[in-house]
This record gives structure tokens, C-alpha cells and sequence, in this order.
């Protein structure tokens, strides 16, 4: 239990709207409501060709129908292993429209990854993609876990410029062809079909839309199971930040759909507001600008990362910014000369923003216009209330004037971990009026005007380009080496990536491993992002007093080498 409500000096909710109301909504109302005001408009730009609201929401009301025609029905989870392809808003909101789950993995999923999570999370059904690389990965997974079925989406209905765009980006080498096996289901067979689309009952605050994967404080994979209510409510709660939002926005939808980051801030939140999505299947800098000066795009969510390859893009200053409005940064710190220069660039705003998958997205931004404060993650968003407590003791509140762990409270926070109560009890903080409080892992300190600054993180995990690396599951691989004894994985600050993550090992007695030779051996069987730019072998590890190997010293020995060298 924590201290009672009077004793919190640095409980901080949204200067003037905190206690905005959100009441319950099912993600189902939000997009039925949307689509049926929606009608002819497009909600998505795939690379130039048009989907309209009504024809998402045909193909979503398909998919659901299709599903109970296979079976499937309210409380069943079904995957999504897809890249950015209108496949994925027809799949994401038709698995929901059938009052089943949605549980996004990740396109960079190795197939290690994916079959973990398919069996963790029990899911039953993948949709995925063929003409890419996806689709051996995801054949894999079915032939060795208790997956029952893939739904495979083409682009071959899809214009030329689309079809070579997404050959392209997905390596025409790796393309496979959809094996003839019942197991196996063409997307346009799955919604060829003339049943009826089901109505399910949905409790909002309790039915669970939707299952993400993270690492959570510990970097074990588990589900943050975020329910309709958390994420309808999210999505509202973004568009109030907005002062002029527009039936006729158009949101970049590059960061990937399976994110909380781009499931609220691009999905969802576009769907609410009438906008359309122009989707690009993958980030490539000069597609960016290209489509941002095709469709005239009125917002940018992405990472740091992403604004700094805009930058460094030779066509930067031929490209017209003259519609974008606003570029939300998230998923990682937005250093401040970043912002400046994009700004100086573009004429933009950058807001940068903070949040996790166990918040359905966002919990802090800085505001859209008016004085925004370079270098913080700005302040809770409408109906939510942060609070910092002591790093050692979430029960207390943090020592006056320092920095403190972050906890939130709001109605974007997650239900809990599925099948996880364990790592729920780790996760959550109850005060005395019966209010629930999530760790986020991450320090900082709050100021007069509810800015908050995160300056560390006591959770092992690496932010590579958003993308979050967990040194516990790369550990895990080094280990299944013979030669390796001991290791260690930590991140180190990349200028262009934010942070990259690099191995520390000792060999076994007698062992001859090179570091070349383990970083050869390790890489392949890695995600993209989690690749180490070296492996180093060292005699000892730094412990601590009990004798467990001790990351943050060895993180403090390898800035102190470096600062010196
Ligand atoms: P995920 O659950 O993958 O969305 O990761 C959430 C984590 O990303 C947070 O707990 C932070 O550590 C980090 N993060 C997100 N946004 C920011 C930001 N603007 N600045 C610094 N770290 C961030």
C-alpha cells in the first residue's frame, strides 16, 4: 500500500483537463461509429490506392464472419504477424468485431520468437503475409506449435507500384509460395463469404481487445492485456491533446502497426477522427518524403531515428512540408538539437511524447502548440495522473527534489499480464483509496509545471531505434554456446539509433571461442534490432556482493573506459 493521497507532494495530473472522463467504449462502437460516419472517405493511402471507411468496415464485418465460420469466437486469440498492409486494419478489427483478441507480434519476429509467444499467449489462428519473408517463418511455427491455422494475405491485387514496392522491401529471394495444406487460408477466401457479421456482447472495462508483448521491468516476455476501454480511451485521450483535429488529416503510418505507439497514435486515433492513414509497409527515408509530398501529409508519428534519416535524406529540401502539421515523437529521448534541426527543416512541430505497451501507448506529451519543453516527455496527458516514488521502495513517495520511478494511473492502464499474476503483483502499486498504480521502470523528475524528465531506468532494456531490445533474452542465446560462461549484454549510446546493444562474455576453461566467431554465431539468431555490433571476451564480470553478475557495473566500467580513451 502507498501513502494515503494528502501525503503526495508530486502527484501530478494534466494542469486543467486530469479529470477529463472517458467513459467506457468498445473498440468496436469506436470503429462502427467511425466507419458509418466515414462512408466513401478514404481511411487508408496504401502506397496510392484508396480503402474507404465502408470498405474496411465491409472487410472487417468479412473477417469476422468468416472466423465463426471457422470456428473461432469471443475470448479466442488470433495473431497478427503482419508489416503495415490495409490487410492489418480489416484483420485487427474484425478479430475484435468477432469479441476475440488481437495479439500483434512483431514482422522482425524470428521464428524462435514467434512460436514462444504464439504458445504463451495460446493463440489459435495468424494472419501474415505471403510474397514475403513472413510467410516461411510463420510455416515454421505451424508445423511445430499448436497454431491451427494461417491466413495469408496477398498484394497481388494490388497496384503494380505497390506489388514492387513490397517485393522489394520484402526480398524477392525469400518469397515463398502458399503451400496447398487446409491449414492454410487466403485472406480473400476468408472473407468471401456471405455469413453474417457476429454481435458479440462486449464488456469494455473487462473484455480483453488486445494482447502486446514486452519485456515489462524483468525483459521475460509477456502480454500487457490492454482492454477495449484501455485503448478506446487512449485513442480519445491522444485526439485531446490535438487542438484542431480534422476529418481531413492524413497520418503517416510508417512506425509498425504491432506497436501500442502506432496502434493509438495511427490506427485507432486516425479511425476516431475520420483521417485517412497513408501506409507505408516499411521505413525507407526517401519513401517517406515521397508520400509526404504526394498526399500532403498532415502528421508524423515516429521515433528519433526516423526524423534523423529525414534529415540526412539528400531530397529533405526539395520535399514540400508545407501540410505537416505535427511530427509525434515517442519510443525513445528526443535529443533536443534533433528537434530543432527537423523543425528548422520542415516548418513541423515536433511533440515529443511517452508511454509503454502496458499504457496502450501514451501516457505524457508535450502540448501541440504554445510552450512545449525541449528534452521532456512534457506532461500526463487528459485523465491521467503520474506520480514518482522512491526507486528502491515504490510504497514511499521519492525523496524530495530527486528523481523518482514514474508510476501512472489513468484508464489506459493495462488489465494486467496475461497468464502472468506474478509479474502483476511485481508490476502494480495499490494506494490507500484503492487506486491502481503501474511501474513504468523508468526514473525522472517532475517540475512545477508537470514536465517530467526521464533521466534513467531501472529496467533492463534497450531502446534501439524504439525498437526494445531485452539483454535477458540475448544472454539466453549466449548461453546455448559451449564455449560461453558468462554473459552480459548491455547498451551503448549509438548517435543514430539512440542505443545498440553489445555482449561482454567470459569462455569457459579450456574454451577457444574468438569474439568474431561468437558474434558470427550469435547475429543470425537474432532480430534485427537486437543484433550486437561486437561480442568481447573479458577474463572476469563485474558481481555483485551476493556474486550476481552485475550489469550496471559493467555499464559504469565501459563509460568510464571509454570516457577515457
Ligand atoms: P514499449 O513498451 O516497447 O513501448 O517501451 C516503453 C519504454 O520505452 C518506456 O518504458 C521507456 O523506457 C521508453 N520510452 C518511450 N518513450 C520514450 C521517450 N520519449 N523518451 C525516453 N524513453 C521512452
Amino acid at each position: 500500500m502507498i501513502d494515503p493521497e494528502s501525503a503526495w507532494h508530486d502527484s501530478y495530473r494534466h494542469p486543467t483537463r486530469w479529470d477529463s472522463a472517458f467513459p467506457p467504449l468498445s473498440m468496436t462502437d469506436l470503429f462502427d461509429g467511425a466507419t458509418s460516419r466515414g462512408g466513401d472517405a478514404p481511411l487508408i493511402d496504401f502506397l496510392g490506392r484508396h480503402y474507404s471507411y465502408a470498405e474496411t468496415r465491409d472487410g472487417a464485418n468479412r473477417v469476422a464472419a468468416g472466423l465463426k465460420a471457422l470456428g473461432y469466437g469471443p475470448g479466442d486469440r488470433i495473431g497478427l504477424f503482419l508489416p503495415n498492409v490495409p490487410h492489418y486494419a480489416a484483420a485487427y478489427y474484425g478479430i475484435l468485431k468477432l469479441g476475440a483478441t488481437v495479439v500483434n507480434f512483431s514482422p522482425l519476429y524470428t521464428a524462435a520468437e514467434l512460436e514462444h509467444q504464439v504458445a504463451d499467449s495460446d493463440t489459435k489462428l495468424l494472419f501474415t503475409l505471403s510474397a514475403s519473408a513472413l510467410l516461411p517463418t510463420a510455416l515454421k511455427v505451424l508445423n511445430e506449435s499448436r497454431l491451427e491455422r494461417l491466413v495469408v494475405g496477398s498484394v497481388a491485387g494490388a497496384l503494380p507500384t505497390a506489388k514492387s514496392v513490397l517485393y522489394r522491401l520484402f526480398k524477392r529471394s525469400e518469397v515463398t509460395k502458399r503451400p496447398d495444406d487446409p491449414r492454410i487460408i487466403a485472406f480473400s477466401r476468408l472473407i468471401a463469404n456471405d455469413g453474417a457479421c457476429p454481435s458479440p456482447t462486449i464488456d469494455p472495462m473487462q473484455d480483453v481487445a488486445l494482447i502486446q508483448y514486452t519485456g515489462g521491468t524483468t525483459g521475460t516476455p509477456k502480454g500487457a492485456m490492454l482492454t477495449h476501454q484501455n485503448l478506446s480511451a487512449n485513442a480519445r485521450q491522444v485526439m485531446a491533446l490535438d487542438p484542431h483535429p480534422d476529418m481531413h488529416d492524413r497520418i503517416l503510418g510508417v512506425l509498425p502497426l504491432f506497436h501500442v505507439f502506432a496502434n493509438t497514435c495511427v490506427l485507432n486515433r486516425t479511425v476516431l477522427n475520420g483521417g485517412c492513414i497513408v501506409m507505408l509497409p516499411r521505413f525507407e527515408a526517401g519513401q517517406v518524403l515521397a508520400a509526404i509530398d504526394r498526399t500532403k501529409a498532415t502528421a508524423l508519428p515516429g521515433v528519433p531515428t526516423m526524423y534523423q534519416a529525414l534529415l540526412d535524406h539528400p531530397k529533405i529540401g526539395a520535399t514540400d512540408f508545407s501540410s505537416l502539421r505535427v511530427c509525434i515523437s515517442g519510443g525513445a529521448p528526443l535529443p533536443a538539437e534533433l528537434k530543432a534541426k527537423f523543425e528548422a527543416a520542415t516548418g513541423a512541430t515536433v511533440v515529443e511524447g511517452y508511454g509503454l505497451s502496458e499504457s496502450s501507448g501514451v501516457i505524457s506529451a508535450n502540448p501541440y502548440e504554445g510552450e512545449g519543453k525541449s528534452g521532456t516527455i512534457g506532461q500526463p496527458i487528459p485523465g491521467t495522473r503520474v506520480r514518482l516514488v522512491d526507486k528502491g521502495d515504490p510504497s514511499q513517495p521519492a525523496p524530495e527534489g530527486e528523481p523518482g520511478e514514474i508510476l501512472v494511473s489513468g484508464p489506459q492502464v493495462m488489465k494486467g499480464y496475461w497468464n502472468h499474476p506474478e509479474a502483476d503483483v511485481e508490476v502494480f502499486v495499490t494506494d490507500a483509496q484503492g487506486g491502481r498504480w503501474l511501474r513504468t521502470g523508468d526514473v525522472g523528475t517532475i517540475d512545477s509545471d508537470g514536465f517530467i524528465k526521464i533521466v534513467d531506468r531501472l529496467k533492463d532494456m534497450i531502446a534501439v531505434s524504439g525498437f526494445k531490445v531485452f539483454p535477458s533474452q540475448v544472454e539466453a542465446v549466449l548461453h546455448h554456446h559451449p564455449a560461453v560462461k558468462e554473459a552480459m549484454v548491455i547498451g551503448l549510446p549509438d548517435p543514430y539509433r539512440g542505443e545498440h546493444p553489445r555482449a561482454y562474455v567470459t569462455l569457459n576453461d579450456g574454451a577457444a571461442a574468438t569474439a568474431d566467431e561468437l558474434r558470427d554465431w550469435l547475429n543470425p539468431q537474432l532480430g534485427r534490432h537486437e543484433r550486437v555490433d561486437q561480442v568481447v571476451i573479458r577474463l572476469t564480470m563485474p558481481k555483485t556482493m551476493i556474486g550476481k553478475l552485475s550489469r550496471k557495473d559493467l555499464v559504469a566500467e565501459v563509460m568510464a573506459e571509454a570516457s577515457h580513451s
